[in-house]
């Protein structure tokens, strides 16, 4: 097509023009708390290592044995030919952390969304899902062909009456995350729950950002507040230090996204030293350096959670004590310009802005990671309050 190019080109204009434009900084480095951003050392508070388990030899050990024993690329979907030693060992490690009766492992947390709800609901069902789900979830509602109806966030009183309201419908299901990925925030896990169990809907929570970071033996926020959903689902890409989603519950629940999950049925499986890997993070985090690590990153959650309200820079009165801080700049530009003059005071924190967060909220997204120092969080809180405010 000859104008094919000259529209690609325009459509990148535009994205230009409303400060959208988007490119991966090339980073390299012994960490992802001091990496090197385009060559140039810096501290980075915007992975999601939380743990610090990313760099950690004994998941470089668990892949390289791995490769060795299983192969490098599984070379098949599970169904078919791809279910292999590192995925049995690692879904009977997740199940059992969390106490359910099976687990199911999906190439990416994304997959993880979108196959279980495309599995669990179809044309004549309901889905009531909270306005700041992550894409992966509102693309699974989109993919499922369900009604969708989406609540204000964290409003359980507004899901209730949605799911009231659905009563007709075959299957009801809530969806929301738990610890919200761009604002920090808890969802009011207890009240969904019981809204859930009231309305006969089927409850599903993903802890992407909780799973291994926060509560019990870093079991999340359902097992913080007691409540086990009937769908749990989270990635080993954040905490765990690997790549890969999963979900866990009833084994009937696995059976039937082993039959009805598109995302898994349809792709090879995931790389079994990466699986490998996973359950050697889990093996971590489950224990008791995962306690020291999570430990660590709570003190110096805290601590920065006051020096930022202190400076004025938490707008979010909901800010739960998690290791993810959105500083909430406005617009697209002044997102930039905050995020480059910090970049040229040697920290790396890239502005979010639309369509990954609400038009108008572009910010700056703080995360921490129990590889941070003292001294880190010390110069981070000097070079915003010279920067942002
Ligand atoms: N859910 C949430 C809330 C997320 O933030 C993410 C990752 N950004 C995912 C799911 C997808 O997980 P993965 O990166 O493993 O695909």
């Amino acid at each position: 097509m000859p104008g094919f190019t000259a529209m690609l080109e325009e459509e990148l204009a535009g994205l230009a023009a409303a400060n959208r434009l988007r490119t991966p900084a090339e980073v390299d480095g012994p960490s992802r708390t001091t990496p090197r951003i385009n060559g140039r050392p810096m501290l980075a508070f915007c992975s999601n290592d939380y743990l610090d388990l990313a760099f950690h030899p004994a998941l470089a050990a668990a892949a390289a044995h791995a490769a060795g024993r299983d192969g490098f690329g599984a070379s098949a979907s599970r169904l078919v030919a791809g279910d292999l030693p590192a995925h049995r060992e690692l879904e009977s490690a997740l199940a059992g952390h969390l106490g359910r009766d099976a687990a199911l492992v999906f190439p990416t947390g994304y997959q993880a969304n979108v196959g279980t709800l495309v599995a669990l609901a179809g044309r004549d069902d309901l889905v009531v899902s909270d306005a700041l789900n992550h894409a992966s979830i509102v693309d699974g509602c989109r993919l499922s062909r369900a009604k969708i109806a989406v609540y204000p966030h964290r409003d359980a009183s507004a899901a209730a009456r949605l799911l009231a309201d659905g009563q007709t419908c075959r299957r009801r299901i809530l969806v929301t995350e738990s610890l919200f990925s761009m604002d920090g925030d808890i969802a009011p896990l207890s009240e969904l729950a019981e809204v859930a169990a009231r309305t006969d809907a089927v409850f599903v929570v993903d802890e992407a950002h909780a799973f291994a970071t926060v509560g019990p033996d870093g079991r999340g926020l359902c097992a913080a507040a007691g409540i086990v959903p009937d769908v749990f689902i989270a990635t080993l890409g954040k905490s765990i230090g690997a790549a890969g989603g999963f979900v866990a519950g009833p084994q009937a629940l696995r059976d039937v996204l082993v039959n009805r999950a598109r995302t898994f049925i349809y792709t090879t499986a995931l790389p079994p030293p990466v699986a490998a890997a996973a359950a050697a993070g889990l093996a971590l985090a489950a224990g008791a350096e995962g306690a020291r690590r999570r430990d660590r990153l709570a003190n110096r959650c805290a601590w920065l959670a006051d020096r930022l309200a202190s400076a004025g820079l938490t707008p979010n009165p909901q800010h739960s004590t998690g290791p993810i801080f959105p500083v909430v700049l406005g617009d697209e530009a002044r997102a930039l310009s905050v995020a480059a003059a910090l970049r040229d005071r040697g920290f790396f924190i890239p502005a979010i802005r639309p369509p990954t967060v609400p038009a108008g909220s572009a910010r700056l997204r703080l995360t921490l990671s129990a590889g941070h120092g003292a001294d880190d969080l010390e110069r981070l809180m000097t070079a915003l309050i010279e920067t942002a405010r």
